[in-house]
C-alpha cells in the first residue's frame, strides 16, 4: 500500500486585501451585481460551523481532523445577528438564495433561531428568500419540525450509500444508514419541500451503491444527485482515478432504468437534471429526478453565481480558492452598513474565479501516485460546501 503524505493544515492562509471600487459608487454598478465574467451574485452559502460529527474521508479525514485539530474558537464565530446583518448586505446586492452549511450546520446550537432571523428578510423586490440547508442528516429526525417552523424551505441531505458497511466506511464514525433515512422521512413529514439527496461517488469505495440508491429513491419524490469526487481542499488525498465521471454513472443507471434529460430549472444550477420515464415511456415527475454534479468532468463556472461566507466572516468567491476576503470587522461594525455593502460590491465586481474551467485547460499537477500537488486550497468543511 502506498504511504500517504499528510500535509500540515492551517486555514490561516492570510486574507486578500479588499479592492477599491473601479469607477463611481455602488449605485453606479447596477443590479444584480455582475463580476468580470458577467455572472450575477445570487446565491450565498453560509458556513455556520467548521465542526462535524462525521469524518467523511473525502472531506474531513480522521488522520487530520483528530482530537488535536484546532477548530475555530467560539469567539471567532459570527453571531446569528452578525450573520443576518451580513446576509442583508448580500441581499442588497441581488442575493435571493441562502444555503446554510458547514461542517455540519445542525451542530450549531439554536440554528433555528438563525433561520427565523433570515426568513424575516426579503429579496430586493420584496419576495421571500429561498432558504435551504445541507446536512449529513444525523440530527434531522430530531430537528426537522423546528427547522420548518423557523422558516426553512428546503433541505439537502448527504448520503453516500444504502449499505451500512459502505456508508460507515464513508462517514468513518460508524453512523448507520437507517438514522439518515429516518431524518429524510422526518423532513418530508415536516413539509420541507423539494428534498435533495447528495451522493459523492468515489471509485473503489461506493460505486456499487449507485443503482441501489436510484432504485430506493425512485418514486419517493426526491432528487437524487450524484456528485463527482472533487479535488477540493488539501487533505483528502484526491486522485483523478478515484473520480467516477457522471457519464459513467448515467450509463450504469441506464442499464436498469429509463431516463430523459430535463431542462435546467434555473440559471446557475449546479446539477444536470434527468427525469424517470414511466411504464408508458412518458416522463413522470412524481417519480422524482436524478441530478449530476460534474465539477471535475464538466465545468459549470460560466454561470456560477455563488459566494461563500465562512463561519468567521471570510468571503470566498470559489470553492477552490486559496484565500478569502476578511469581512469580519465590517460585519461587526454596526454603525456603517454601507461600507460592508461597498466592500462586497468591490470584491464581486472584480471576481475572475473559474477554477474548474481552468482545470480543464490546465489540469492540476499530480505526482506519480496521481495525487494533486496543489496543496493550499482551503478545506470544504471550513468554507462550506
Ligand atoms: N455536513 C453537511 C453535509 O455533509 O451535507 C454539509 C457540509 S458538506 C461539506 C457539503 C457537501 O459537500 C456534502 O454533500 C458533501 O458530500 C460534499 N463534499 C464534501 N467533500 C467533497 C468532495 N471532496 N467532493 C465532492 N463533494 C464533497
Ligand atoms: Fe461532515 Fe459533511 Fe464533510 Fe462529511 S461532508 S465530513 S458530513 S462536513
Ligand atoms: Fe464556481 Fe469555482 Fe466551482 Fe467554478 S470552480 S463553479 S467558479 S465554485
Amino acid at each position: 500500500m502506498s504511504e500517504r503524505v499528510i500535509p500540515i493544515i492551517s486555514q490561516a492562509l492570510g486574507s486578500l486585501a479588499i479592492p477599491d471600487l473601479l469607477g463611481g459608487g455602488v449605485q453606479s454598478l447596477g443590479l444584480p451585481l455582475r463580476d468580470t465574467l458577467k455572472r450575477p451574485l445570487r446565491d450565498l452559502r453560509i458556513s455556520v460551523t467548521d465542526r462535524c460529527n462525521f469524518r467523511c474521508s473525502y472531506c474531513m479525514p480522521k488522520e487530520i481532523f483528530d482530537n488535536d485539530y484546532k477548530y475555530l474558537p467560539h469567539s471567532a464565530l459570527l453571531t446569528f445577528e452578525e450573520i443576518t446583518r451580513a446576509a442583508k448586505s448580500f441581499i442588497a446586492l441581488g442575493v435571493e438564495k441562502l444555503r446554510l452549511t458547514g461542517g455540519e450546520p445542525l451542530l450549531r446550537k439554536n440554528i433555528e433561531i438563525l433561520i427565523e432571523q433570515l426568513a424575516a428578510l426579503k429579496t430586493l423586490d420584496d419576495r421571500p428568500l429561498d432558504i435551504t440547508l445541507t446536512t449529513n442528516g444525523s440530527l434531522l429526525a430530531k430537528k426537522a419540525n423546528a427547522l420548518k417552523a423557523a422558516g426553512l424551505n428546503r433541505v439537502t441531505v448527504s448520503l453516500d450509500g444504502l449499505d451500512d458497511e459502505v456508508f460507515k466506511k464513508m462517514n468513518d464514525v460508524d453512523f448507520p444508514v437507517s438514522d439518515v433515512l429516518s431524518g429524510i422521512e422526518a423532513a418530508k413529514a415536516a413539509g420541507l419541500g423539494s428534498i435533495k439527496i447528495n451522493m459523492v461517488v468515489k471509485r473503489g469505495t461506493n460505486e456499487q451503491e449507485i443503482l441501489p440508491m436510484a432504485h430506493y429513491f425512485r418514486g419517493k419524490g426526491v432528487a437524487l444527485r450524484f456528485i463527482e469526487y472533487m479535488d477540493v481542499g488539501a487533505t483528502n488525498g484526491w486522485r483523478m482515478n478515484e473520480v467516477v465521471p457522471s457519464a459513467e454513472v448515467l450509463k450504469t443507471l441506464q442499464l436498469e432504468m429509463k431516463l430523459t434529460p430535463l431542462a435546467p430549472s434555473q440559471l446557475g444550477e449546479t446539477a444536470e437534471r434527468w427525469g424517470y420515464l414511466n411504464e408508458q415511456g412518458l416522463h413522470d415527475p412524481a417519480l422524482g429526478e436524478i441530478g449530476f454534479i460534474s465539477s471535475v468532468t464538466k465545468a459549470f463556472c460560466s454561470d456560477c453565481n455563488r459566494a461563500r461566507l465562512t463561519t468567521e466572516g471570510q468571503l470566498y468567491l470559489c470553492l477552490f480558492a486559496t484565500q478569502g476576503y476578511d469581512l469580519k470587522e465590517l460585519i461587526r461594525d454596526e454603525s456603517q452598513p454601507d461600507k460592508l455593502i461597498a466592500a462586497i460590491a468591490n470584491i464581486w465586481t472584480q471576481r475572475e474565479d473559474r477554477y474548474s474551467q481552468l482545470r480543464d485547460i490546465e489540469p492540476p499537477q499530480l505526482n506519480s501516485l496521481g495525487e494533486n500537488l496543489s496543496k493550499r486550497k482551503v478545506e470544504m468543511s471550513y468554507i462550506g460546501g
